[in-house]
């Protein structure tokens, strides 16, 4: 497991004097080094800032707090910065940083004084929101149409009125999964993983549940679905609150560890949530269930490579292939540091898949609250300009909030990697 430099349960993490000195030890390093000036706004205007006054001192803590919460505001929790930076925990080098979790604590601490984005609160209730939309699936996404119901909803929630949002599902996966006659008759004999499914796939697209469960199966590995797993928390932690995201965390490491334990693998079709599962669940909770749940969590990707190599995958494609397709590689598919996995799986059906490593710059929310959106749009644009331009047969993309924007700013819909395998194996949608 990755080690990260900040302990979110010792009683300094909130400290805000303590967050500041750690903002200045910090950005004095960023300032003497602007390998990440490429990345994010943060950077960007981390720098800019310095460089508006530097005095050749090079002292940067002159900058002042109203200063560092641009920087703090502007990160939306990418970790590009994490795996590029020579100096976090694990380098062992002199200087020791751990940027994305600093903005993450500094967040925490501007959060208690109820100082953070409007929307940031309102857009965490991913649960509730997908309870309800999908009871009421057609009129909520007719909504999404009608401007002057968007503009309201900007004024209500912060959410930008002029985001493409990602529809609703009329039946959750769960519902689904539960209806389902699994393939495998053998069930106790196979393989068998059990899934987090998310609440993007929960709600909103339990297509690529479906493919993950056919793709599964297939190849003779027989999926659990524990009772009671909630959204991952990710939402809560872009908010700042460190106690409602430990909340979720404690709901889902009692919903999977008994399954882990039992000798499961737990598998993740979403990059978000698979991230916040293997590193900020164990960070935030400590304990050595949370670190068993995240030493066998498994982009789903991720765990079928590993099995290939093992016990090679069924190679036997009779549905629709592709001759060509670009794998949009999200940012927390990167983050995990697992290698382009989804493009290993998706090659395997004989697809020649070029890889686009840009941001699309939604990050959970961020990107799509209303001040955010231009920022987001500009840094998108590199993403958004690949895709248009490729001149391949498919799109394909891990991160269904990703998706949702390349299909915004280009008008293609891409496919979960996993949708593309569950094609090629001929596997209905039902
Ligand atoms: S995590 Fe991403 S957005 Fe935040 S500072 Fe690092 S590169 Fe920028
Ligand atoms: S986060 Fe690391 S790599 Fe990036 S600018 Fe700071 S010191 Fe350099
Ligand atoms: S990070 Fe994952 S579980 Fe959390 S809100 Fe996003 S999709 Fe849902």
């Amino acid at each position: 497991m990755t080690s990260h430099l900040y302990d979110p349960l010792d009683a300094s993490y909130l400290d805000g004097g303590g967050a500041r000195a750690e903002r200045d030890r910090t950005f004095q390093i960023c300032s003497d080094c602007r390998i990440c000036v490429k990345f994010c706004p943060s950077f960007k205007d981390l720098f800019k800032m310095i460089d508006e006054r530097d005095d050749g001192a090079h002292d940067v803590t002159f900058l002042s707090d109203e200063q560092h919460k641009v920087v703090v505001d502007e990160c939306y929790q990418c970790k590009l910065c994490f795996i590029a930076c020579p100096y976090t925990p694990e380098q062992g080098q002199e200087w020791v940083i751990d940027f994305p979790r600093l903005m993450l604590r500094s967040l925490a601490i501007q959060a208690e004084k109820r100082d953070v984005q409007k929307g940031a609160r309102l857009l965490a209730r991913t649960d509730l929101q997908g309870k309800v939309a999908t009871k009421l699936a057609p009129l909520v996404n007719r909504t999404n149409d009608v401007r002057p119901l968007r503009f309201l909803m900007e004024k209500a929630t912060g959410i930008s009125r002029v985001r493409l949002l990602p529809e609703y599902a009329r039946e959750r996966f769960s519902k689904w999964f539960a209806r389902r006659t699994p393939a495998l008759r053998d069930h106790a004999a196979a393989t068998r993983v059990a899934l987090f499914t998310t609440c993007l796939v929960e709600y909103q697209d339990p297509e690529i549940g479906k493919a993950t469960v056919g793709v599964c199966e297939r190849n003779g590995i027989s999926c659990d679905l524990p009772a009671d797993q909630v959204c991952c928390g990710m939402p809560w932690l872009d908010a700042g609150d460190v106690d409602k995201f430990r909340e979720h965390a404690e709901r889902n490491v009692a919903a999977l560890v008994d399954a882990v334990k039992a000798g499961c693998d737990v598998i993740v079709p979403q990059p978000t949530c698979a991230y916040v599962m293997k590193n900020e669940v164990p960070d935030f909770l400590g304990t050595d269930d949370a670190r068993l749940v995240a030493k066998h969590t498994f982009d789903v990707a991720e765990y079928l490579m590993a099995r290939h190599r093992e016990q090679p995958l069924d190679t036997n494609f009779t549905g629709p292939t592709h001759e060509t397709i670009t794998w949009h590689a999200a940012c927390h598919y990167r983050a995990q540091q697992i290698g382009p996995k989804s493009r290993d799986l998706m090659a395997l059906t004989g697809a020649k898949v070029t890889m686009v490593e840009r941001c699309s710059a939604i990050d959970g929310t961020w990107g799509l609250r209303a001040e955010n959106v231009e920022m987001a749009r500009r840094i998108a644009k590199p993403l958004m300009e690949a895709v248009s331009k490729a001149d391949t047969d498919l799109v394909a993309g891990d991160c269904h909030l990703a998706n949702t924007a390349i299909r915004e700013a280009t008008g293609k819909v891409p496919s979960h990697p996993i949708q593309v395998l569950a094609a090629a194996y001929g596997l209905g949608e039902d």
